[in-house]
């Protein structure tokens, strides 16, 4: 690890002001992925902002037709959260997917959007029910922001405060996990809404992304067996020890029609 100064502000404005000291400064949230990589001295930021001192950024809440998810909530938080257990099961019970009790202890849902792991399972439900990313400067859609490899819209110094997302008629969550970690080698969401259905992919390339197909086949008829046929090129897919681009397209189409078939 490198030196660094940390900082634990216990208010957003102090959070702001602590984050502008440096060009180099960085939010702390679970810590999950940021540990290790200072560890690995893979970022070597001049300051250290933690988040944990701040109130009021872990809650879930039920705002009109929307439901509100704080950036700090953990995942552990989301899945036991009885607003979307019953009103959106599908996300409570990815967040009871990701990793271990460990993790899902300490990483939060503004800490795995941010860090854009191209296997994590968030960016899939987000870009699937085109969730609002707010930020302490704006508001972002689902579809603009995950840029790519560990890439997002997110500027320097830039804080994701919370999740807004839209209520579907159905939705679910299919993932194939590495058995090791249980990151999705393919995790597939599949959202239905009054005017159309999303059908959102991650584990299987540098970012998570939508299936067109797919989602064309779904809005004639909503049913696994209208995924018949449509086949995911393997080409630009993600191919490591752990799975080769043809096998992971394969998957796309079998972790799909699991969702669709399990959508309520
Ligand atoms: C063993 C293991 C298994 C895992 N398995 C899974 C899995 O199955 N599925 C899955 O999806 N994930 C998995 N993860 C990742 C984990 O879920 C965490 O969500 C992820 O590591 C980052 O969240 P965090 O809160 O720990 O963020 P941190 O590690 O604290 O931060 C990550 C990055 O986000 C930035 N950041 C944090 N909060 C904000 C914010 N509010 N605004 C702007 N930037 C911010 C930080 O500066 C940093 O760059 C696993 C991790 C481990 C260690």
């Amino acid at each position: 690890m490198y030196d660094f100064d940390y900082q634990r502000p216990s208010s957003m404005p102090e959070v702001k002001k602590a984050l502008a000291t440096s060009t180099d400064a960085m939010p702390l949230a679970g810590g999950q992925t940021l540990i290790p990589t200072l560890k690995q001295r893979l970022r070597k930021p001049a300051v250290l902002v933690d988040l944990q001192g701040l109130r009021g950024f872990n809650e879930v809440q039920s705002v009109g037709d929307k439901i509100v998810i704080g950036a700090m909530a953990t995942h552990a938080t989301v899945a036991a959260s009885p607003i979307l257990r019953k009103r959106l099961p599908a996300l409570a019970a990815l967040a009871g997917g990701i990793g271990d009790p460990h993790v899902r202890n300490r990483g939060t849902i503004g800490g795995s959007i941010a860090n854009a792991d191209p296997a994590a399972d968030y960016p899939a439900a987000v870009v699937a029910l085109n969730a609002d990313v707010v930020t302490d400067r704006r508001t972002v859609t689902g579809d603009a922001f995950f840029k790519g490899l560990f890439e997002t819209s997110l500027e320097q110094g830039e804080l994701i405060t919370s999740v807004h997302v839209k209520l579907p008629e159905k939705a679910a969550y299919a993932k194939f996990p590495n058995p090791a970690s249980r990151f999705a080698l393919v995790g597939v969401f599949v959202a239905k809404f009054k005017d159309g259905v999303r059908v959102a992919v991650t584990g299987a390339g540098p970012t998570v992304f939508r299936v067109k197909t797919m989602e064309e086949a779904l809005a004639k008829s909503f049913a696994a067996a209208a995924l018949d046929g449509i086949a995911v090129p393997a080409s630009g897919l993600n191919s490591d020890l752990h799975a080769a681009a043809d096998y992971r397209a394969h998957l796309i189409g079998v972790m799909a029609k699991r969702a669709v078939a399990a959508c309520s």
